[in-house]
């Protein structure tokens, strides 16, 4: 088969012919129809995930039907259709029953990382992390299911609890994941405040359902958020952005009792909470690591029921895939972009200039030591 292959760290992907996979008995084999590659896939190319295997097959963001099965599957059948968790769980721990699978205490790694992807015609995934696709949902959105959708879906409705009638600020509102969070938080009933630097993009956010949107680089926008809210603040910021431009404000922004959830983090961007105010005003800060299986099958169904707009600028071949890294490096994909291994012709690109929060801290999705 093709398939995209990193032989080294630092390393640009080669298109290479290679061997097609086997199922081991605990795994099926998916034909990979489309496989969006994000700010993870080019941190490994640069060595900054320790434990990644080479060479290797990147790819974690896949849509994919079944063409064969491990002696031991069950419940799957040839021709299903499905995308795939990314984390490596060992399924035992008190983590994974809880159902708190990312902080699984014997996790193996990741799709993607520690095991080949989907940036190849054929791919081989464990059958338990597997989740169905919508029959209504086509390939190329189906690929914005497993981070863009699922990640700020978990966290906002998740991790934040965001209910009708809150204000939500989303930091980082025109990235990859921040652009769908937008959706998300509109539909869970919220007033919902864009923050990011590049008009054009947010003027997009502000058609996807933002009720205010805010330029960042030009305004304080904790002082926007209270000026939009009648000086109350909001009661959930997502913080897709951890720039030290960006945390401080985003504290500033919390209502009384409200709570900051940090999905982006970046190493070094460090963000102290003053203990009296925590106090004083019971501010929660926290944390979401990307998504458990329930939540990312919960993702496909929002999307297969319409309930958020999958952001595709575009697509590309398998041959194009240093092409398509580098579009995300660069930022110049809006939402997500995803490589179609079995397609000859690449799908126009939307420009999108590469000059947004997301940008500034090294692309969109924020920078990322993990998958989600
Ligand atoms: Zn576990």
């Amino acid at each position: 088969m093709k398939a995209l292959v990193l032989r080294e760290i630092g390393g640009r992907l080669a298109l290479e012919t290679v061997p097609d996979p086997a199922p081991t008995p605990s795994e099926v084999v998916l034909k990979v129809h489309a496989n969006a590659p994000d700010q993870l896939d080019v941190t490994i190319s640069t060595g900054r995930i320790p434990g990644a295997k080479l060479p290797l097959i990147p790819g974690h963001e896949i849509a994919g039907e079944i063409v064969a099965l491990g002696a031991g599957v069950t419940g799957w059948k040839v021709g299903d259709r499905v995308t795939v968790y990314t984390y490596l769980t060992c399924g035992a721990c008190r983590y994974c029953i809880a159902g708190r699978e990312t902080l699984c205490r014997n996790l193996k790694g990741y799709v993607g990382v520690q095991s080949d992807g989907g940036c190849a015609e054929y791919t081989a995934v464990p059958a338990r992390n597997l989740v169905r696709i919508p029959d209504n949902v086509g390939w190329v959105d189906a690929s914005t299911i497993p981070n863009a959708i699922a990640t700020p879906l978990r966290a906002i409705k998740g991790r934040a609890g965001v209910k009708a009638g809150d204000d939500v600020v989303i930091v980082g509102a025109c990235g990859g994941i921040g652009i769908h969070g937008v959706q998300i938080a509109k539909q869970c009933g919220a007033r919902v405040i864009a923050v990011d630097i590049d008009d054009a993009r947010l003027a997009e956010a502000k058609t996807l359902g933002a009720d205010l949107v805010v330029n960042g680089a030009k305004e304080d926008f904790s002082q926007a958020v209270r000026d939009f809210t009648g000086g109350k603040g909001a009661e959930a910021v997502m913080e897709f952005v951890a720039m030290e431009a960006t945390m401080g404000r985003s504290y500033a922004s919390l209502a009384t009792g409200g709570i900051l959830v940090f999905v982006g983090a970046q190493p070094g961007n460090a963000f102290a909470p003053d203990p009296v105010s925590l106090v004083m005003q019971e501010f929660t800060v926290t944390g979401s690591r990307h998504v458990n299986r329930a939540e990312l099958a919960e993702a496909a169904d929002w999307l297969g029921q319409g309930r958020v707009k999958p952001i595709v600028s575009g697509t590309w071949t398998l041959a194009e895939g240093q092409k398509a890294l580098d579009a995300v490096a660069q930022n110049r994909v809006l939402g997500r972009a995803p490589i179609l291994p079995w397609s000859r012709t690449r799908r126009a690109h939307r420009g999108a200039a590469p000059s947004t929060l997301s940008a500034m801290r090294g692309g969109e999705g924020g920078e990322r030591s993990e998958p989600g």
